[in-house]
């Protein structure tokens, strides 16, 4: 592959677009990745698209490996099999709903098990069939209620999703480690700083279920790392802490400026955390009564309701006390029966364990606090977090607390689709047996932004090879003698298997050739100046800035 830049359909920008926040959004938008389409719809422009199908490459290669079988489903669904599994109601505001000429009710997919499972019920009918992985990668659809970070969090997105099928729990255990190692080799061969941790399952129901969580400060998950053994959770997944606890570094949060509202730093003084602090949710007094202000099935605050509700209102902090009127008990989670209240300490809170259950153990409840009346859930909602410094549940040093993005997702989900849609195969003794599943997600597109997130620079992208656009970043200075010998080295290194992006373009001055060759983060740069001439060019390690001149023979011997 030779891109000529001359002939690219690329435009630069030098100042970032008003509506970014993060790094990712920022400069992919600005390097000419890709472009706003319309709330959280991107346009994928040639290099973004590039950059998305070489993910997407490493991903098949890795499923093709554990034995996985690419299939493409549609992404516009019938309701009736969302009414079987009760996803069409459970999703809520998120699903995109719409109908079709005759008046009948379609969705657009958020994720598939309901339709893997009607496939493998049509096309699987034995054990002998099983067991079996199928996989796409395909456009999901999720009206998310802040997708405000860029391709981070689409309305519109590209996901890898898997789902195994098996007739026994060993086979599903398995089918799940083969996922989880499968997932280890993708993210690592994409350049991914990342954590498997223990997660809860949310509205997909099933026990196990593990994170991928990339640490980035953009991330809107938070997770618990003890530093001295192997011990990381997604913070919804352990003990979690009952009070006014929230985003306190949120510029949305800030935003908010009635007298009567807390400011970040109040808000820090109270909890007795320092301003940047990491915390998720809030439980304020609004009018006296307390209030969880955050959207429950999604386990995440809506920050425009946030600003909604304190704007009016007195608002006072809530602390664990006046929750529970007992000081011991300081965590805990908040569900529709009343307020839970497990310790670190028990041993039936294992890591990974969903606290969803038992929620209305005895002597597990607050009392005088009402569903609908003192929080705003109709399903189990989460409160919160524990602290830096407080015990690993293993081992017991001084938990660290951490932004990541979650990149991926595995789930046992057991036989909660397979009983919905009764999902039979016959067994070895002729016996109908029912399927056991998992389901295993990859955000593609968000991996792009991630990465960005994680390997930028203060002059730009700066992207693992696996994922680069190309794989040198050749800069012709502009003389017709260099340009001449730009595209002849472009054309050797092509030859040789080396995928080129050549900035031959006609009257750009080599400054801003530079710049952009920096800002679209290509990972080697191969400068063709004042030496060409004579034989000359210049090598620039895009993420170290080490330069070299080198001959040009030297320079296509050490590139190919
Ligand atoms: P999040 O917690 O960020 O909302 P999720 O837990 O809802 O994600 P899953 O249902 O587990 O997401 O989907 C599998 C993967 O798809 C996620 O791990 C993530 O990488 C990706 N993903 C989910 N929602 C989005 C989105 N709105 N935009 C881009 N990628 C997404
Ligand atoms: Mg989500
Ligand atoms: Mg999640
Ligand atoms: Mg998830």
């Amino acid at each position: 592959m030779v891109l000529r830049m001359s002939r690219l359909m690329l435009k630069t920008l030098r100042d970032d677009p008003a509506d970014a926040e993060t790094a990712s959004h920022k400069l992919l938008v600005r390097a000419g990745y890709v472009r706003r389409s319309s709330a959280g719809m991107w346009i994928w422009l040639p290099l973004g698209k590039k950059v998305l199908e070489n993910i997407s490459r490493v991903i098949r290669e890795e499923m093709d490996a554990i034995g996985g079988q690419e299939v493409l489903l549609p992404a516009l669904l019938p309701r009736e099999p969302y009414e079987t599994s009760g996803r069409w109601s459970e999703y809520g505001d998120l699903l995109f709903r719409l109908k079709d000429r005759k008046g009948a009710d379609y969705l657009l997919g958020p994720t598939h098990e309901e339709i893997f499972t009607q496939t493998v019920k049509d096309q699987c009918t034995s054990y002998k069939d099983l067991p079996v992985i199928l996989y796409q990668i395909q456009t999901k659809y999720r009206d998310e209620a802040r997708p405000r970070s860029g391709v981070l969090r689409g309305r519109e997105f590209q996901m890898k999703d898997s789902y195994s099928f098996d007739t026994t729990d060993e086979g599903l255990a398995e089918s799940y480690d083969l996922h989880r190692a499968a997932y280890i080799r993708i993210f690592t061969r994409l350049g991914f700083d990342f954590r498997v941790v223990s997660a809860i399952s949310g509205a997909m129901g099933g026990s196990a279920s593990e994170e991928f969580l990339a640490p980035a400060a953009a991330g809107e998950d938070t997770f618990v790392d003890c530093p001295a053994c192997e011990y990381a959770a997604n913070s919804e997944a352990v003990t979690t802490v009952v009070g006014p606890v929230k985003d306190v570094d949120h510029p949305a949060l800030k935003e908010v400026d009635t007298p009567d509202t807390p400011t970040v730093e109040a808000l820090a003084a109270h909890l007795g955390v320092p301003a940047s602090a990491v915390l998720k949710n809030l439980l304020v007094k609004v009018d006296g009564e307390i209030t969880a202000i955050g959207v429950p099935g999604d386990r995440e605050v809506d920050l425009g309701k946030l600003a909604e509700h304190l704007a009016p209102a007195t608002v006072e902090l809530v602390t664990a006390e006046d929750f529970t009127g007992r000081p011991d008990l300081v965590r805990g989670y908040v569900g529709p029966q009343g307020l839970g209240i497990p310790y670190l300490a028990d041993p039936r809170i294992a890591p990974g364990t969903s606290w969803v259950t038992g929620a209305n153990a005895p002597d597990r409840h607050a009392l005088n606090v009402v569903a609908g009346r003192d929080f705003d859930v109709d399903r189990y909602l989460d409160v919160v977090i524990v602290q830096p410094g407080d015990p690993c549940p293993v081992c017991g040093a001084g938990l660290a607390l951490d932004r990541a993005i979650e990149i991926g997702h595995i789930f046992q989900l057991g036989r909660k689709y397979a009983d919905a849609f009764e999902l039979d195969v016959l067994g070895q003794q002729g016996k109908p047996v029912r399927v056991t599943m998992g389901s295993y997600g990859i955000g593609v597109s968000r991996a792009v932004a991630a990465l960005a997130e994680q390997t930028h620079d203060g002059a730009g992208l700066c992207w693992p090879r696996e994922v680069a656009p190309a794989d040198v970043h050749i800069v012709a200075a502009g003389k017709a003698v260099q340009t001449e010998l730009a595209l002849d080295l472009a054309g050797k290194l092509h030859a040789a298997g080396v995928r080129v992006l050549v900035d031959d373009r006609a009257g750009v001055s080599p400054g801003v050739k530079f710049t952009d060759a920096e800002l679209i983060g290509v990972p080697t740069i191969l400068i063709v100046g004042r030496g060409a001439a004579s034989g000359v060019v210049e090598l620039k390690d895009r993420r170290t800035g080490a330069r070299e001149e080198l001959s040009v023979d030297e320079a296509i011997a050490r590139l190919s």
